[in-house]
């Protein structure tokens, strides 16, 4: 199986081999930010996995769990498009708004939920973590 996507106005377009390694909804407050208020659901690919066109624009912060994040994003339209820990290199972490649908990836566990906000409705059914979880495990 594989993936494909764009940003909302079509500058940057992705091509994805191979499955996730993990799939997760992030309700961290930084998520938020950027994903409208609401949670950020995310797949995370190996990198080099994803294949990338069109230029993106990047920033960098430390993340509530100590790592450096840096958030790419198009520069034309502002989708965020992945992320990338300073902790996890092999990994790029893909917002499922990315991805062309029907992709059929949901996500596996709920993770930051202390920075849910009061209206916020985490579905019962997934693994959740209050703060960060603990890494995937790497597939090789
Ligand atoms: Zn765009
Ligand atoms: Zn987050």
């Amino acid at each position: 199986m594989s993936y494909t996507g764009a940003c909302a106005c079509g500058q940057v377009t992705l091509a994805i081999a191979g499955e996730p390694v993990a799939t997760r909804q992030c309700w961290c407050r930084q998520c938020r930010r950027m994903a409208g208020g609401g949670p950020a659901n995310n797949a995370m690919f190996q990198t080099d996995d994803v294949a990338l066109d069109g230029e993106v624009a990047s920033y960098s912060y430390v993340a509530a769990s100590g790592n450096t994040l840096t958030q790419f994003f198009c520069p034309g339209c502002g989708t965020p498009i992945y992320a990338q820990s300073s902790a996890r290199p092999q990994f790029r972490t893909i917002r499922f708004g990315a991805l062309d649908e029907p992709h059929g990836l949901k996500p596996q566990m709920a993770i930051w939920t202390d920075d849910a906000p009061d209206w916020g409705q985490i579905d019962p059914a997934l693994e959740q973590f209050a703060q960060q979880p603990p890494p995937p495990p790497n597939p090789n």
